[in-house]
């Protein structure tokens, strides 16, 4: 395959590089220099402006979105016989939380435009031992929420948002996390706010409470009053818990990140715009679209790649732009191809013919606050120029 006007860019353009600023910096040295690196009052202020700017319920600070969703099932009692319906179209963590509990993961289909979860699927999904109902925000497009919830409510069952792309986000004018329903936030290093690793719990008080216990090894108090000079040397031991605890160094970038989320995503819009208009006019892709109800996060900018000529196709779409030093990615291998999931419930790879399709041709362009205006002129040329070739 040819091109006209092979157009290469002079060093590699990483997928999804971190966005840190001095004051972050600042914060974590300030931080080191406190003398309380775990968890302590960092941690309980990132929590507060977490809460705050969301205006969530509550908010618990942990070391990943994976521990938030594990202690989420843990809080609601989800376990041993019972199923959870998840979206194929997902990370692992999604389906390997309800593992974790003993639960069996009941994947679904996702909807054609947004690829995410489909509350009809979800409906044909429900059996007598489903107890809960996994929700991921595909890319930071809101789920529906509305038909989610109603099939939830009808049948007795508890929502999960996986709301790892969905900060910030919202749906009907809601910010995702705000409701009472558990919401598990990602800051790991390529997500939209990061702590370097990192993840936070929201939704009604008395099971983010339930999941804080269990947070920290099921002790009741937690190490930072027990050592300040308020607290004592006495603890109790509630529950069997976890070592899932957010430290002050993470939140001390997160303090900061917050600080900088609004204006961080006015780039991700601004290079959304950019893309939409410099590719919207090619056949041979197509853009990632918005529902008018909704506000995306912007975490991801995936497009599908229509496969055409003898040759194209995403896989070589993909060597093409990395060729012109485009970096890439591609999300998701759905759960139902992963030999874990597929050996385990005997899933083919057509059983979900809506995320096995679009599995096949989808490409995630480099979407960060970080791009400059001449990096996304690249990333426009290179993917015009690979249009290009017969
Ligand atoms: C990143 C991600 C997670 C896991 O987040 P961690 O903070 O790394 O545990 C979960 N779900 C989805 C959809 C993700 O993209």
């Amino acid at each position: 395959m040819e091109s006209n006007n092979r157009v290469i860019r002079s060093s590699f353009l990483p997928f999804s590089p971190p966005f840190i600023g001095e004051a972050e910096i600042e914060e974590v040295v300030a931080a080191l220099r406190s003398g309380w690196i775990s968890r302590g009052p960092r941690t309980a202020q990132f929590e507060e402006a977490f809460a705050g700017y969301l205006q969530a319920p509550t908010a618990l600070g942990l070391n990943s979105c994976t521990a938030g969703l594990h202690l989420a099932l843990m809080a609601l009692g989800v376990g041993e016989g019972d199923e959870v319906i998840v979206p194929t179209m997902t990370f692992a963590a999604s389906g390997n939380v309800v593992e974790h509990v003993g639960a069996r993961p009941v994947l679904v289909d996702v909807e054609p435009d947004t690829l995410n979860i489909d509350p009809t699927a979800v409906e044909a999904a429900i059996t007598r031992h489903t107890s809960a109902i996994m929700v991921v925000h595909y890319g930071g497009h809101p789920a529906e929420l509305d038909a989610l919830t109603d099939v939830a409510k009808r049948h007795g069952l508890a929502v999960i948002e996986d709301a790892a792309h969905a900060l910030p986000a919202s749906y009907r004018e809601q910010p995702v996390g705000r409701s009472s329903r558990l919401t598990a936030f990602s800051f790991y290093a390529t997500k939209n706010l990061t702590t370097g690793e990192g993840g936070i719990l929201t939704g009604d008080p008395e099971l983010v409470d339930r999941a804080r216990v269990l947070s920290l090894h099921g002790m009741n108090g937690d190490a930072w009053k027990r050592y300040s000079y308020k607290g004592s040397w006495y603890y109790e031991i509630v529950a069997p818990g976890y070592k899932y605890n957010m430290t002050d160094v993470q939140a001390a970038l997160g303090l900061k990140q917050l600080e900088r989320l609004e204006t961080m995503q006015d780039r991700r819009r601004k290079v959304v715009q950019l893309y939409a208009e410099g590719l919207g006019d090619l056949d041979q892709i197509r853009l990632p679209t918005v529902r008018s109800h909704v506000v995306s996060a912007w975490h991801l900018y995936p497009i599908r790649v229509l496969p055409w000529g003898s040759a194209m196709n995403r896989g070589h779409f993909i060597e093409q732009l990395a060729t012109r030093n485009i970096g890439t990615s591609v999300h998701f291998i759905p759960l139902h191809l992963h030999p874990f999931y597929r050996d385990k419930y005997g899933y083919r790879p057509d059983d979900f013919p809506v995320a096995q399709g679009a599995y096949e041709t989808l490409v995630s362009l480099p979407l960060h606050p970080g791009l400059s205006d001449p990096d996304v002129e690249d990333v426009i040329e290179a993917v015009r120029d690979v249009c290009s070739m017969k």
